[in-house]
């Protein structure tokens, strides 16, 4: 090994996915995890055979580097296929989602398929004759890509609801990358190819396992240790942990979120970059672990829910995603439900008790509200990057501070870098982190910055 000595900060997949590159070179770095466990976001807490996986996490990528690390950490056989088929809950219909056009046209009646098609002819007329606004709203787009009526009836509660803003105060960046375009041909050829791979044991699974990758290698991974100040010096970095211990290195790869780490920074960057890191938002998410004794025979993995009449704004159906998510004799379903808010929202400061007749009477509203065998609660604090109108030029603010006075501070990640990211973002951000340690010409900052639609050419495994 060689006496280079960086620290990371947080065992996600970000983190995880810079210690396994550095290890490959030959270093070995510190790794300091906040929490208890490995796997941030995408961990996979588990009690008494029962697993949550906070977010229902899809494995695809367009990266080769990305497919590698992922079969190199789980064999074939600890990997299950997975049929993607998600739909959307309005007025007692499950719609499939993507949207296809044969169902906006039937599903919902005669009347509103009509509507909608002529809505849509319109939005698609003005959005031909109109220069459009840079950075155009969410509204604005989603009106001119699927016209104002399917727009209000897929979209509109459901933004309101998981981004807890008017969709006049969001820019549309996030949406070009991850709404699909309504599918007009060969729906049924497309719906069967979408097939993708999922650990057996949830996406905590392989993370797990790269984490005990590194251990193996001999890199200390601390859990329980968060960061809570980061030095500069001459000789590089002193990071101070909650408990007083300090370490000290000659990098740092930071996943902590963007905002936290300015603020740990010593010294004190100037008002104007603390005001930019100030303003960046996260959305938090809670999600709640649903066993129900009767089987539910809910034929999608995710079900979204915008209508008002109930709280819930998204649910998985563990049973379709993987069997092995649940105890092995268990027969009845077996759900995940994710409920978005903010950190200082009434979500958030319920106690499980409360949250737990939150969840029953949105169980009961939608008909499935039957025994609850058993409930558990997973909450993730820093779950979204808010893309706020200002977000851009605040984190371009940040990132130029730290380019030219702290060049050896290495952001990655989702919340690390700010952006909306899937997990082979996140590690794709690391892997290029990496690389510029030793000097090589690549820009993390520019992993997942296309503005179109990002799955197609993805690569299975
Ligand atoms: C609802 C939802 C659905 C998703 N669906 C998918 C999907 O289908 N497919 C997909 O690929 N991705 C999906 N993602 C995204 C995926 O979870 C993230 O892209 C990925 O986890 C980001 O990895 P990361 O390491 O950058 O950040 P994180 O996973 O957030 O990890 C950061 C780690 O840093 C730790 N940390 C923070 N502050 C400190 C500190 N001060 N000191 C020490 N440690 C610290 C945290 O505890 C955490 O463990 C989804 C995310 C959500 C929320």
């Amino acid at each position: 090994m060689s006496n280079r000595s960086p620290i990371i900060i947080g065992a996600g997949p970000a983190g995880l996915t810079a210690g396994l590159e550095l290890v490959s070179r030959g270093v070995a770095p510190r790794l300091f995890e906040a929490s208890g466990h490995v796997g941030g976001l995408a961990r996979t807490p588990c009690v008494d055979g029962w697993r949550v996986d906070p977010g229902g996490h899809r494995f695809f990528t367009r990266s080769e580097a990305v497919l590698d690390v992922w079969r190199s950490l789980l064999p074939a056989d600890q990997w299950v296929a997975v049929a993607r088929r998600s739909a959307m809950l309005v007025d007692g219909h499950h719609v499939r989602y993507p949207l296809i056009g044969r169902d906006l046209l039937t599903q919902l009646g005669f009347r509103s398929g009509l509507y909608g098609l002529g809505a849509l002819g319109w939005a698609r007329l003005r959005r031909r004759t109109r220069r459009r606004a840079a950075p155009e709203s969410f509204r604005d787009w989603g009106i001119g890509e699927f016209g104002r009526h399917w727009y209000e009836i897929f979209f509109e509660g459901y933004v309101r609801k998981t981004w807890l803003a008017e969709p006049d105060d969001l820019t549309s960046d996030w949406a070009n990358q991850r709404i699909r375009p309504i599918r007009w041909r060969d729906t049924d050829g497309a719906a069967a190819r979408d097939v993708f791979r999922y650990p057996r044991l949830g996406p905590g699974q392989l993370w797990e396992a790269a984490a005990a990758a590194l251990t193996d290698n001999g890199v200390a991974l601390s859990l329980n240790s968060p960061v809570v100040s980061l030095r500069s010096g001459s000789g590089g970095w002193t990071v101070e942990l909650e408990n007083g211990q300090t370490a000290s290195g000659d990098a740092v790869f930071s996943s902590m979120p963007l905002r936290v780490l300015v603020e740990a920074l010593e010294p004190e960057p100037p008002e104007h970059i603390r005001a930019a890191a100030a303003a960046l938002k996260h959305r938090a998410l809670i999600t709640v672990g649903v066993a129900l004794a009767t089987r539910h025979e809910l034929p999608f993995n995710w079900v979204y829910t915008p209508g008002r009449d109930v709280r819930v704004g998204r649910i998985q159906n563990y049973t379709r995603w993987s069997p092995h998510l649940s105890p092995a004799h268990w027969r009845g379903t077996h759900l995940g439900l994710e409920y978005f808010t903010n950190s200082d929202g009434d979500l958030w400061a319920a106690d499980d008790e409360s949250m737990a007749r939150i969840v029953e009477a949105d169980l009961r509203a939608l008909g499935i509200g039957d025994a609850v065998e058993r409930i558990m609660f997973v909450r993730s604090p820093f779950a979204y990057p808010v893309y706020g109108p200002d977000r851009m030029d605040s984190v371009a603010l940040i990132r130029e501070y730290l380019r030219t006075h702290h060049p050896s501070l290495r952001p990655m990640g989702r919340n690390g870098m700010h952006h909306y990211d899937n997990q082979d973002h996140a590690m794709l951000s690391a892997m290029g982190s990496v690389a510029r340690y030793f000097g090589e010409d690549a820009d993390p900052w520019r992993v997942n910055s296309e503005l179109r639609y990002q799955e197609s050419g993805l690569l299975k495994m």
